[in-house]
């Protein structure tokens, strides 16, 4: 074989890579983004429209026909076109038999119709094989390129074959497809688009109440309770004194309820004898917000590192460090140095830092990005072992940094607990439980439980 042959082969067009036409009915705004992704994937497209007349909005390489016309070019058919109009595709049913239609509808409210889009296309065209795809996809994220949010695209149908064609197309456009299973999951697929971070509600409004309280609990103790018992004015304790408190206690707070629900389901199964029992609902719904919540804590540390860095800035920092200096200067007497107070001061910040550092590390192992590249053990590791470190060493930040206050009695400011008292129920529960949890009998028979082992078991070996 000489050597211009090869050359030859290579500049040959590979036949194999031809794609197929694919039939796009609807001109609008999805129809044509689709189509011009569609075209630079090199697929021949054709459009299926009211008008077949060419406007300069339909891109240049698309053929625009009659609907029967067009659904004849092609073996797959996109029905970029809202649910209310697909009357109008009955009389084409016989042009639409054995073709893969793909759904790629939404609705404007969730669960608006008794059936979703995708069998409602199924039950008017019975000879054709509907695909739901794509609509989770936008028109504009299609046109402008910025898919990095919605690359997902979920499919489902009930003819695996044509679930396939149309995974492929959505590979060769760039974009991952995810197999949701049978037509019967279009309606959740359809819902996805109208929700509004689905996962998110339970642990926001748990850290909005939270925080609420906490800020009107520091607000009654630091500034109410200051003004009419000593008569000062520390009303601008609101900008950084008390979001300082706040954030620390709801961070820990947040932190300790990311593994609280894990020693529930733990006491649940070892009561129960078996995990072969679903959980409460309550309990399988905190279990699912566990990642939110923790990311909401990391939110509460951050800002609680800033509002500390800036500290030294502020006028009563200032203040009061002077008033010091001046009170042993006209007393002339030089304090000396503290050594507990060193030694606590030193340990609580570094067991902050150290805290803080592995808070980052759980944020981070658990961005998608990072926790796909690591193995379940290596992930479970990061997630449980270094979680339950983090909680230890922000517990303990805050029992050597509040634990003073706990005996005195001006902590108990008519009769109500300082908030690092409060903040600190849960975590030590959750570490004290944990520690219980842990011991060998009690671990052992967990595991066993974990692994199948039952105490009554319903199906006798
Ligand atoms: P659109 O801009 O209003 O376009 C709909 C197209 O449907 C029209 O351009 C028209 O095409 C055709 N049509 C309208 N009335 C018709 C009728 N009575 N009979 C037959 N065809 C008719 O809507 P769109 O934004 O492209 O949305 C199309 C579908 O994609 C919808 O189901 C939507 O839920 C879904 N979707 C849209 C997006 C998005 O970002 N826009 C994202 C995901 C899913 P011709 O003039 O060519 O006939």
């Amino acid at each position: 074989m000489n050597k211009n042959s090869s050359n030859t082969m290579a500049l040959a067009p590979n036949t194999s890579n031809k794609r197929e036409t694919v039939c796009i009915f609807g001109t609008g705004d999805f129809g044509r983004a689709l189509g011009h992704k569609m075209i630079q994937s090199g697929y021949p497209v054709v459009y299926g429209s009211r008008s077949t007349q060419i406007s300069n909005l339909i891109p240049k390489d698309a053929e625009v026909l009659g609907h029967a016309e067009a659904a004849q070019k092609a073996a797959i058919i996109i029905i970029a076109i809202q649910r209310q109009h697909y009357n109008f595709l009955t009389p084409l049913s016989e042009v639409l038999r054995g073709k893969v239609l793909v759904d790629i509808s939404n609705n404007l409210k969730l669960n608006q119709y008794p059936e979703s889009n995708a069998e409602h296309l199924a039950q008017l065209l019975p000879g054709s094989k509907v695909v739901k795809a794509f609509n989770t996809v936008s028109a504009w994220a299609l046109q402008s390129g910025t898919l990095d949010a919605s690359r997902q695209v979920f499919v489902c149908g009930d003819d695996v074959e044509a679930k396939q064609m149309v995974m492929n197309i959505v590979r060769a456009l760039g974009l991952t497809p995810l197999d949701k299973g049978s037509l019967l999951a279009a309606q959740e697929i359809e819902n996805y688009p109208l929700q509004l971070f689905p996962m998110w509600k339970f642990p926001i409004f748990l850290s909005l109440g939270l925080t609420a309280f906490f800020f009107l609990y520091c607000v009654v103790l630091d500034i109410i309770y200051t003004y009419i018992y000593e008569k000062k004015d520390f009303s601008f304790f609101i900008a950084i004194t008390i979001p300082n408190r706040v954030c620390p206690v709801m961070a820990l707070i947040l932190l300790a309820l990311v593994y609280l629900p894990g020693i529930f389901a733990a006491i649940i199964q070892l009561y129960r004898g078996t995990k072969y029992r679903r959980f409460p609902d309550w309990l399988d719904k905190w279990m699912l917000g566990r990642k939110q919540l923790g990311l909401i804590a990391l939110a509460f540390a951050s800002l609680h590192a800033v509002f500390t860095l800036v500290t030294p800035l502020r006028a009563f920092a200032s203040w009061r460090t002077g008033k010091g200096i001046i009170s042993q200067a006209l007393n002339n007497k030089t304090e000396p140095l503290n050594h507990t107070n060193a030694w606590l001061s030193d340990s609580y910040l570094a067991l902050g830092i150290l805290g803080f550092f592995l808070f980052v590390l759980l944020g981070i192992t658990s961005l998608p990005s990072v926790s796909n590249n690591v193995n379940w053990r290596e992930f479970r590791f990061v997630q449980s072992k270094l979680g339950y470190l983090a909680l230890i060493l922000c517990t303990a930040h805050t029992l050597v940094y509040g634990g003073k206050w706990f005996l005195s009695p001006s902590a108990y400011k008519w009769y109500l607990p300082n908030i690092y008292i409060l903040s600190l129920i849960v975590p030590c529960a959750v570490l004290v439980v944990k520690f219980v949890l842990i011991f060998p009998c009690i671990d052992k028979r967990l595991t066993q439980i974990r692994q199948g082992w039952e105490r009554n078991p319903k199906f006798s070996k």
